[in-house]
């Protein structure tokens, strides 16, 4: 199988080593509690006390509060509650607080549902709205001008991750000062840690959640900065950590490793600069232009982060896409939620009125700022590779009977494979047999093909099984094992052959994912 090429960083990121170094030294030696008085737990207390002061400066938050927490999704629920209850109480006391919650169109899904969660939980009732964006992603401001005066709470991302696209904060600032609105402002900071200057305490911002992992930090560690004087309520009480803000003994290896990202972010040397990472996507951007003509860059490269390069291919569904880029070890993710093989169209392009083409086939390729230029150029050449095997597989594709897909399948259990030492046993029990990798030529060509202890699998794609099963039928026929990517193909073809009377069809479980590939 084909090295990995990491190409995922919105979604998360390895941890850096000096973070993982620092998490290793909390659980192995300074493990106190933060809340003991004796030296173990003061010294606990210190370092907890020494990164929030680093995030403070790395943030810029003033004299605003940084609270640690489990990531951007409690500080997204503990934001949108803080403001929820400070409005009821205001509205309970009879002053006004505005109509409208409005939240961008293109905003995380944690943001509305997180809306519609607490304005149904508190009794609220405020209408939700979502404040439109155009086609680069960007707010609407004019309509945001006429909403301020009535909008009780706004809530805008810094940057999108999906597309990269760059909000103009001091814009929307500048909506909410110009109209003289008391809404409350939370601004989602996840994907601009790192890639954008922030000065939190010099903007109108009330609150801004973050979270570690999309910066090499660990899963489960984030922070939320409240604005000093802004309106706060604990999602969670009992013993009364975080000055009360946030109960629940601290996570500490989660801490130590933010401030091991923090510390590298001020150090000016482990991660690249802007104007490389923007080389780099440039680099990339040709290499996709290259490997594939028509393609479509859905968001302007110099509104958005350098980091993320979103795009569409004529013809080609994102999972289509991902099956390729996979196969050839690179690791991106659909810009659409693909169910059961159907491609969802991506609500973000959606509500950036893109053509239906597009946002059912847009893929997210997303780089960390710690990436080095060996990995960009594996991943041009990866490139390079999906696209001269999806022209072969297109030149030599032919329209084959595809009634394979249609067979209704039942239990699987039957003729599964189901883990690696079993594929190895069975193998060992039939040297005969027949692998045979079912996925597309062009996901077979851009891995360079599958060998596994020792077999050679036969490209056979779906579309041609008929055509070889004439074949496989005549006696003696060999055992074959279907192999595809996440085992559905596999146990397509296994029962299809079944159904035509070869009992020795089999499928391994999971696919290639199963094999850890
Ligand atoms: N906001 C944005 C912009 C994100 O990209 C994400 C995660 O993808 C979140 C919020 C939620 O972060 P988490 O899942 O770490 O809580």
């Amino acid at each position: 199988m084909p090295p990995q090429i990491y190409l995922d960083s919105n979604a998360t990121n390895a941890v850096l080593p000096q973070a993982v170094a620092a998490a290793r030294e909390v659980m192995e030696q300074r493990y106190g509690n933060p809340s003991s008085t004796h030296l173990a737990g003061l010294r606990a207390k210190a370092l907890l006390e020494a990164v929030r002061e680093r995030a403070v400066r790395v943030l810029g938050a003033g004299d605003g509060r940084l609270m640690f927490n489990s990531g951007a999704t409690e500080g997204i629920h503990t934001a949108v509650l803080s403001a929820l209850v400070d409005l009821r109480e205001r509205r309970d006391a009879g002053r006004p607080i505005g109509r409208w919650l409005v939240y961008g169109a293109t905003e995380h899904k944690a943001v509305p549902e997180s809306l519609a969660h607490w304005n149904r939980l508190l009794g609220l009732d405020l209408d939700i709205l979502a404040l439109p964006v155009d086609g680069e992603g960007r707010h609407d401001l004019a309509r945001l001008r006429a909403l301020a005066p009535d909008t009780a709470l706004l809530c805008t991302m810094a940057a999108n991750n999906e597309t990269g696209v760059i909000s103009d904060l001091v814009g929307i600032e500048q909506c909410l000062l110009a109209s003289g609105s008391a809404a409350l402002w939370l601004v989602d900071g996840v994907q601009a840690l790192g890639k954008l200057p922030l000065k939190l305490a010099a903007t109108r911002i009330d609150y801004a959640p973050f979270s570690g992992h999309k910066l090499y930090a660990p899963k489960g560690i984030g922070l939320l900065y409240v604005r000093a004087g802004a309106p706060f309520t604990p999602l969670m009480v009992g013993g009364g950590q975080e000055a009360g803000w946030r109960s629940g003994t601290e996570n500490m290896a989660g801490i130590a490793a933010l401030g091991a990202v923090l510390a590298a972010l001020d150090d000016g040397q482990t991660f690249r600069s802007l104007p490389q990472l923007a080389a780099w996507r440039d680099q990339i951007a040709a290499a996709l232009i290259n490997a594939f003509p028509g393609l479509c860059f859905n968001t302007p490269f110099d509104k958005s982060l350098p980091t993320t390069l979103n795009f569409s291919v004529p013809g080609l569904a994102s999972q289509e896409l991902l099956n390729l880029f996979d196969a050839a070890g690179l690791r991106v993710s659909a810009g659409s939620a693909c169910s059961s093989g159907r491609a969802e169209p991506s609500p973000v392009l959606e509500a950036m009125q893109m053509p239906l083409w597009r946002s059912a086939s847009a893929i997210r390729l997303s780089f960390g700022p710690r990436v080095d230029p060996a990995t960009i150029a594996a991943a041009c050449d990866a490139i390079a590779r999906c696209g001269r095997a999806l022209q072969s597989g297109r030149a030599t594709a032919q329209v084959g009977d595809n009634d394979v897909a249609a067979v209704a399948v039942e239990s699987a259990v039957d003729m599964a494979i189901a883990d690696t030492p079993s594929l190895d046993g069975f193998l060992h029990r039939h040297p005969d047999t027949l692998l045979v990798d079912v996925r597309e030529p062009y996901e077979h060509d851009a891995g360079g093909g599958l060998r596994m202890l020792g077999f050679t699998a036969l490209n056979v794609p779906m579309a041609r099984l008929s055509a070889h099963a004439e074949r496989w039928l005549l006696l003696p026929s060999p055992p074959l094992v279907f192999i595809c990517k996440s085992g559905r193909r596999g146990h397509q073809a296994a029962a299809w052959m079944r159904d035509r009377g070869h009992a020795q069809a089999w499928f391994l479980a999971g696919g290639l994912t199963a094999l850890g590939a």
